[in-house]
């Protein structure tokens, strides 16, 4: 099946969750995820219609977006863990962030923003909704300091909240991405926090029940990595 082909079905499996939940299918944002992906599958994509991109490391980003800079607007999406020594990579080239996990990192990404001129990022705080202790995020019980350490800086703009369930029990995929849209009702609710970025190839559809805004795609899309 051809990316186009893929690109299609997922977008029918977006419509179709967005429909049983009663939401409008068009406050459903696909981010395909090309990480591992060659730039010719991107511009695959992007030919039939794609726009939003999501990299899980800072330089296959910054690389991709240099030699894709041709596609005018085209979008960047962070997805991976960010180590404070590659902020400014992702400064210079990503359009969201999704995953400041803590005050630190917001203090180092808004410094890199600011130094390279560029407007203000859009941010998402990643959340370990299970508090599992191999996992990167802030847990619940960190999520106000992270919070506000981003709304601090004027270089960030805060949007919302993602989450990363642990692999293979839909059920549990499930509780945690219902935990995720509670915890953005306990820190201002979608007012202040509009985004949810949550549910993935085998699970978009518990997220998009859930109030995902925003579903990280890539193995539907491109095929196995
Ligand atoms: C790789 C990745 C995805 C995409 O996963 P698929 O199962 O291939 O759809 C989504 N989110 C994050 C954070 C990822 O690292």
């Amino acid at each position: 099946m051809s990316i186009t082909d893929r690109l299609n079905e997922v977008r029918a499996r977006i419509e179709r969750a967005a429909i049983a939940a009663s939401r409008d299918p068009a406050s459903v944002k696909l981010v395909a995820v090309s990480k591992t992906k060659d730039a010719s599958a991107i511009e695959e994509a992007y030919a039939a219609g794609q726009r939003a991109f999501g990299e899980s490391y800072a330089q296959e980003l910054a690389q991709k977006a240099q030699s894709l800079a041709h596609l005018a607007d085209i979008e960047w999406h962070f997805i991976g863990h960010l180590q404070s020594n590659k902020a400014k990579l992702i400064a210079a080239h990503a359009h969201v962030m999704h995953t400041i996990d803590s005050p630190s990192l917001a203090k180092e990404l808004a410094r890199r923003v600011r130094n390279a001129g560029k407007p203000p990022l859009t941010a998402l705080i990643e959340v370990n909704v299970g508090g599992e202790p191999q996992k990167h995020g802030a847990t619940a019980s960190e999520l106000q300091e992270v919070i506000d350490a981003v709304r601090a800086e004027d270089a960030l703009a805060l949007r919302g909240l993602m989450t990363i369930p642990p692999e293979g029990d839909l059920a549990i995929a499930k509780n945690v991405f219902e935990t995720l849209a509670s915890l953005r009702n306990l820190h201002g609710g979608a007012t202040l926090l509009p985004e949810l970025s949550m549910g993935m190839t085998s699970d978009l559809e518990a997220a998009v029940a859930a109030g995902a805004t925003m579903v990280r795609v890539g193995t539907a899309v491109f095929g196995d990595r």
